[in-house]
């Protein structure tokens, strides 16, 4: 991690106080006050002790001063309490809207840019990057308010009594912040292979959990509980190195705190045997030499929140620099005209990949049922993606009914494509939530009418607890066929004008993927259906098949036609599987 990028993490951590301003306005408030009272307190109580010691004040004439110290007691505790309180509400608060604005932001990426990044290492980020930042909202932010505001008075107050304890105090102050920023490198660097560790465990640890029956099967299970066994070992060392530089800089605040405390006590103490120094003095400024440094170490201690915060803002800025594919807010409610999807000129370069559309213009016609084949890395998963939304192109335009389709439009345009793809996930719940994705409060009616046009619906029915029969995660309990025509009922169930299919049938049997083509016949006429096809047995129902290759249309026409002639698709037809 570089530097700029770190200070970039903290100008950020800095930037996420204007979300909490109200808050951190009686923040300051309160630590003013807190000092105010430190100070006071500490002159009753030096003011009663030196009454009783050398007035030989009785208890009738320190009465009024007994009772100004018991409430000032009372107060600071309570402001000690309000402002802890006011620093969580705080932390809380800049937490929830964090997560508000991650998971806003990983909604608009949409799954393109994320497709590098392990969920595990993600849901680090969303759970303990952004657990993280709270306690420098509730701990650190106010240790640093504290100490440049409570030292300050204490010494405004120190000085008039006894100059040289001032002197001190002012000398003796600048060593906390030069302690720190001498070991902050090293903080800082171990915090950060801390927070590297702990996501690719996290990543490591789910990939694994999900592959458990894969490993098992080749018999490489204890392998990898060897392999968790030295991340976690690794992350412990990782832990222990920050804990003890956390600790060391600790000890060493106490120390110098203690020392400082001991300068003062001991000059306060030659004065005093001297005479050259009255006892109030004397007491007033040994009551508050630690307070002086009280929030000095607190500072210091609470340093290691702010590392950790750094550390994990970093993660979090790298999730929010991921490039979103739609603006902010898009309305579903755009009036999109239904007529013809033509795309035109379309050019698109994966990042550090090939060029993967190079040229492409293609028109699908309402209803038509378009099939695209083409060899492996033509470009028509990058097509897909391009249609759903997912990635812009670099050049060229998409226009629906002679109107480009801009991104703007997107959530509009959701609603008018369903999207069934190889390997659709099916979430733990009933079969109807199942179906009723993309609308939860769909009329049962439309939920079987989607079924019906599936063709899972008697299937459905004729379990017992039909729409209400509960599912797996992953669909467990149905065969590959029957998730597949779940999902295509998902997609049909808000009627959508188009159908996109990513090779829907490239892992089903035979018998299933009859069953599948079967449905898609029933539509025919109905939705405009644009199907990446794997199998060119699927492509019999086509109205058109257009062959791509090296990111362009190369030939298109109906089965009988791309048959009938020597040309890409024959060659793809006879080429062997
Ligand atoms: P197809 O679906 O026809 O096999 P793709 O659209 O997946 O083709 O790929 C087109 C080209 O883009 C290929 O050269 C491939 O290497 C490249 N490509 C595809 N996806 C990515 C990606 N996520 N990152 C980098 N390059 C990619």
């Amino acid at each position: 991690m570089k530097p700029d990028d770190h200070r970039a993490a903290e100008a950020w951590l800095r930037e996420r106080r204007h979300d909490i301003a109200p808050l951190a306005r009686r923040q300051r408030l309160i630590a003013a006050l807190l000092g105010v009272l430190v100070v006071l307190q500490a002159w009753v109580l030096a003011r009663i002790i030196d009454q009783a010691a050398f007035a030989g004040a009785g208890l009738n004439a320190l009465a009024p001063l007994l009772v100004a110290w018991v409430p000032l007691l009372l107060l600071r505790g309570g402001l000690a309490w309000t402002g802890d309180r006011l620093a969580w509400r705080a932390a809380q608060q800049v937490r929830s809207q964090l997560r508000r604005e991650l998971f806003d932001h990983l909604r608009r990426s949409g799954p393109y840019p994320l497709r590098e990044r392990p969920t595990g290492e993600l849901g680090n980020v969303l759970v303990d990057a952004v657990e993280a930042i709270g306690p420098y909202f509730a701990h650190y932010l106010p240790a640093r308010l504290l100490m440049t505001l409570v030292p300050p008075l204490i010494l405004l107050a120190v000085w008039p009594a006894d100059w040289l304890s001032g002197l001190i105090l002012l000398l003796t102050a600048p060593l906390v912040p030069l302690f720190m920023a001498l070991i902050g490198q090293a903080a800082q660097r171990a915090s950060q292979r801390q927070w590297r560790q702990l996501s690719r465990m996290g990543g490591h640890f789910l990939d694994v959990l999900r592959h458990l029956p894969l490993l098992k099967a080749f018999n490489a299970s204890r392998r990898e509980t060897a392999r968790i066994a030295q991340t976690a070992e690794a992350f412990r060392r990782r832990t222990m190195q920050v804990l003890r530089l956390a600790f060391l800089s600790s000890a060493v605040l106490e120390f110098l705190a203690a020392i400082s405390i001991a300068l003062v006590a001991v000059l306060v103490g030659f004065r005093l045997l001297d005479g050259e120094m009255a006892f109030f003095h004397g007491l007033f400024v040994l009551l508050l030499a630690p307070e002086f440094y009280l929030p000095l170490r607190r500072y210091g201690a609470q340093n290691h929140a702010r590392m950790e915060a750094i550390a994990a803002a970093e993660q979090i800025l790298e999730v929010l620099a991921l490039p979103a594919a739609a603006p902010a807010a898009t309305s579903s409610q755009v009036a999109l005209r239904h007529g013809a999807l033509e795309l035109r000129d379309l050019h698109f370069t994966h990042p550090g990949g090939d060029t993967a559309l190079a040229g492409l213009d293609l028109r699908i016609e309402p209803g038509e049922h378009l099939a695209i084949v083409g060899p492996s890395g033509a470009g028509k998963s990058t097509l897909l993606l391009l249609l759903l939304g997912f990635i812009p192109p670099e050049s060229g335009e998409i226009r629906l009914a002679g109107a480009p389709l801009e991104a703007a439009h997107l959530a509009a345009w959701r609603r008018r494509i369903g999207w069934v793809p190889q390997r659709p996930h099916l979430f733990p719940g009933t079969l109807r939530e199942n179906i009723a994705l993309g609308c939860p409060d769909a009329p049962t009616e439309t939920v079987r009418e989607a079924a019906q046009a599936a063709g899972i619906l008697d299937f459905i029915e004729a379990l017992p607890e039909g729409f209400e029969t509960p599912i797996g995660e992953g669909g467990r309990g149905l065969s590959g066929g029957q998730r597949q025509r779940i999902a295509l009922a998902r997609a049909l169930l808000h009627r959508p004008d188009w159908l996109l299919l990513d090779e829907p049938t490239a892992h089903l049997d035979p018998d299933s993927e009859r069953a599948f083509v079967a449905a898609l016949r029933n539509l025919r006429g109905r939705v405009g259906i644009v199907h990446v096809a794997h199998r060119l047995e699927t492509l019999h129902e086509a109205d058109r098949i257009v062959v791509m290759q090296g990111g362009r249309v190369t030939d298109s026409g109906d089965w009988q036609t791309l048959c009938s002639r020597p040309g890409p698709f024959r060659d793809l037809l006879e080429a062997p599987a």
